[in-house]
């Protein structure tokens, strides 16, 4: 194995694989299951799991695993080897074809959310045909859903394998509207997800037990210099972190994931590493892998990678940026300004479903990147902000404000604006977005959604996205399916929708104040500032018959998640403000005590050398240092109080908005004490390693 060319993929079981160890027929029998989405005979699965087993046999494995997505937000899995007793005290490698599509897991220990109470502990999970199998630590990994006895999905791939589905059936019939003989046979949501990460020596964050038990610091004193002289993005990689990188890219190119892009990001010692987009559902597996390898691989080279939204305090966070579009299996980007007029008017139909999909459902995907974690960064002067808006640039804004203009107010132009003539073949094609502010900006052909937390799974994200464009496609078919002139009702339709969601397209400045007053108070957008003012919305009747009429989540699936994503909410806080309390009684205040107490000895030692000697700093010091730890013990008993009676109360809705309103505020405030105090205190004398420290560890 010498070039990338030579061992990318070596370790999926993909196309050319399949095609190389499967009987003709059976290779384009199983093809015609993961194109056409069709059931996979028994038969053909028993020759596939043979074929995989010998494939993955020769590449040193002995087990194989169903690899799920439960709500949890990791992946899980459960390994069984290859073997069965042969009668004669000896053992054969089998794998069938019923072990490869159909996986019995206990599910009883992953959040149902209500689902299927516990002693109804059988779940089962079915392969994936569509995302290849792949091998990881020496174990077959089968990318599979993980659902219920009842058939309700227990994990977020289901729903975005429906979701997908969904998109799919409505955009066709968009594209059979604008050519009847099209060649496409189906469309599918592509997604590039761009994944930022912070990367710190393993042998501080072993010190540290706010990153060991929470993932980010609960503590730290803002350190002399931070990313003010904005040196860091693009700067010039580290050794230690270039050769990360390199293992990183070589393992997951092994696995054949297009990783494409790595760089430093904004912050002291933040990165980034961005793959070529692919399949929604392929992009989703693959960046539950990249989170996974990125951790494992920074471990082996003494690092820690650290996927928290929010790791240190006053430093940009980590995100994800989710990439979106849509384009037919023959490769036509419908996100794509068109060469030809009728191209164009597809085009700014698609964009037109796209606006009125993020304006209806703004609530909906606001929620689907709404965690503890990602708080800090939504709503909270970083970027983006918690509102919703899109960002078009300014030429297609000029565009969609004629087109809207038409009309009403110059119907002079009207020939020359009309959908098809002379303006619209003039789209600009590259109209790249340098809008690093905006939650959702279209840059060029496709969306940018740049909400997403870094440690999220984006299959939330991506099941809202197609299943509200579904709606909207879905809406535009019922009303030009049955036109007789399709020309002007087409005209029309995107003049309306214009009008109506315009409100949701801002190119300014999202982070400006002035900006959320305008949305908020003018334009009458959501501002959802933490997860449980998002949540609340999450079971709006119109989200319910959202999802329920294209067979996405039954409305139980949704009070199911709805419930897990406030536990997960309450737990994560409450995680953290035991971990707060636990490391103020075991590290903080006695290590200010004890520098106070060196500093008192001092001062007395020089007293008792000469009477006259002037020991004000001592004094000073030691009094501004107990007047601290006397602010933190009376704080962190009241924290403490709070927490131990938000233990006690029923309903995780009530839970939550307790955490939200006095737990999180008092954090910050014990928080703050503990930071001036660290501020104050000797460096030897402090417990663990400091901001400084930890972001500029590295050389
Ligand atoms: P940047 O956003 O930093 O300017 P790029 O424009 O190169 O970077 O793309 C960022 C991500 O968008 C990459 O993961 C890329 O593969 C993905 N991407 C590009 N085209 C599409 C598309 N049509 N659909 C989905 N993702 C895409
Ligand atoms: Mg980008």
């Amino acid at each position: 194995m010498s070039t990338v060319s030579d061992y990318f993929g070596c370790l999926s079981f993909n196309d050319t694989t399949m095609r190389e160890r499967l009987p003709k027929e059976t290779y384009k029998s199983l093809k015609k299951t993961i194109d056409e989405g069709r059931t996979l005979d028994i038969n053909v699965a028993n020759i596939v799991a043979n074929a995989m087993k010998d494939w993955a046999i020769e590449k040193g494995c002995t087990h194989f695993t169903h690899w799920f997505q439960p709500l949890t937000g990791v992946t899980a899995e459960k390994h069984d080897s290859f073997i069965s007793p042969n009668g004669d005290g000896k053992v054969i490698m089998e794998f069938s074809g019923k072990e490869l599509v159909r996986g019995e897991p206990d599910a009883s220990s992953f959040p149902s959310g209500g689902l299927r109470a516990t002693f109804e502990a059988r779940g089962y999970t079915a392969w994936d045909p569509t995302s290849y199998a792949f091998i990881k630590d020496k174990t077959l990994c089968i990318p599979t859903a993980f659902c219920s006895y009842g058939g309700e999905a227990l994990d977020k791939k289901t729903p975005l394998l429906r979701s997908m589905e969904a998109i799919n059936t409505q955009a066709m019939r968009i594209l059979r509207l604008f050519d009847p003989h099209t060649t496409a046979a189906c469309i599918r949501t592509s997604v590039g997800a761009e994944q930022e990460y912070f990367i710190i020596p393993k042998e501080m964050y072993e010190k540290r037990r706010d990153l060991i038990f929470t993932g980010r610091t609960l503590f730290g004193a803002k350190p002399p210099k931070g990313q003010e002289l904005e040196n860091h993005y693009f700067g010039t990689i580290k050794p230690q972190i270039a050769a990360f990188m390199k293992e990183l890219d070589e393992e997951l190119w092994k696995l054949g994931i297009l990783a494409k892009t790595e760089h430093n990001e904004a912050a002291p010692a933040q990165h980034e590493l961005a793959p070529i987009f692919s399949q929604a559902n392929i992009a989703t597996d693959h960046n539950q892998l990249i989170m996974e390898i990125m951790q494992k691989v920074a471990k082996r080279h003494d690092l820690i990678c650290l996927l928290h939204e929010k790791p240190f305090k006053g430093v940009t966070g980590s995100g994800k940026h989710n990439n979106w579009s849509i384009a037919t299996n023959t490769g036509v980007n419908l996100l794509r300004p068109g060469e030809t007029p009728s191209e164009n008017a597809q085009f700014l139909l698609f964009l037109c479903a796209v606006i009125k999909a993020v304006d209806e459902y703004q609530d909906l995907l606001r929620i689907s990147a709404a965690t503890a974690g990602n708080d800090h960064r939504l709503g909270a002067a970083e970027a983006p902000p918690a509102v919703i808006s899109i960002f078009l640039g300014d030429e297609l804004t000029e565009i969609i404000d004629a087109l809207e203009a038409d009309k009403h107010y110059d119907p002079k132009k009207k020939s020359q604006l009309k959908l098809g003539v002379d303006v619209l073949p003039n789209i600009p094609k590259d109209n790249t977005d340098r809008n690093r502010t905006s939650p959702f900006a279209f840059t060029g052909n496709k969306f940018e959604f740049r909400m997403v937390g870094a440690s999220n799974s984006i299959a939330q994200c991506n099941t809202v996205l197609n299943t509200a464009v579904a709606e909207a496609l879905r809406q535009f078919a019922d009303i030009l399916e049955p036109a007789e002139d399709f020309e002007t009702e087409l005209n029309s339709l995107i003049r309306d929708t214009i009008k109506k969601h315009k409100r949701i397209i801002f190119n300014g400045n999202g982070y400006d104040d002035k900006w959320i007053r305008e949305a908020v108070e003018t334009r009458g957008l959501n501002n959802f500032a933490t997860t449980p003012d998002a949540l609340e919305h999450y079971l709006d009747e119109k989200n319910i018959k959202l999802f329920a009429s294209h067979g996405v989540y039954t409305e139980p699936e949704m009070r199911s998640r709805h419930e897990i994503m406030l536990e997960s909410y309450v737990k994560t806080l409450r995680i953290e403000a035991n971990t707060m309390i636990d490391m103020i009684y075991k590290q903080i205040l006695p290590a200010i005590s004890a520098y106070a107490k060196d500093v008192s000895d001092t001062g007395i030692a020089k007293k008792a050398l000469c009477a006259e000697i002037n020991v004000d700093y001592e004094v000073e010091t030691v009094k501004k240092l107990t007047s601290l730890t006397s602010a933190i013990s009376k704080s962190v008993k009241e924290l403490e109080n709070q927490v131990a009676a938000a233990t006690d109360m029923d309903g995780v809705e009530s839970l939550a908005r307790i955490y939200r309103d006095f737990i999180v505020t008092k954090m910050e405030e014990v928080r703050s004490y503990c930071d001036e105090a660290e501020f104050l205190t000797a460096a030897e004398h402090w417990p663990y390693p400091v901001y400084s420290e930890l972001l500029f560890g590295i050389i």
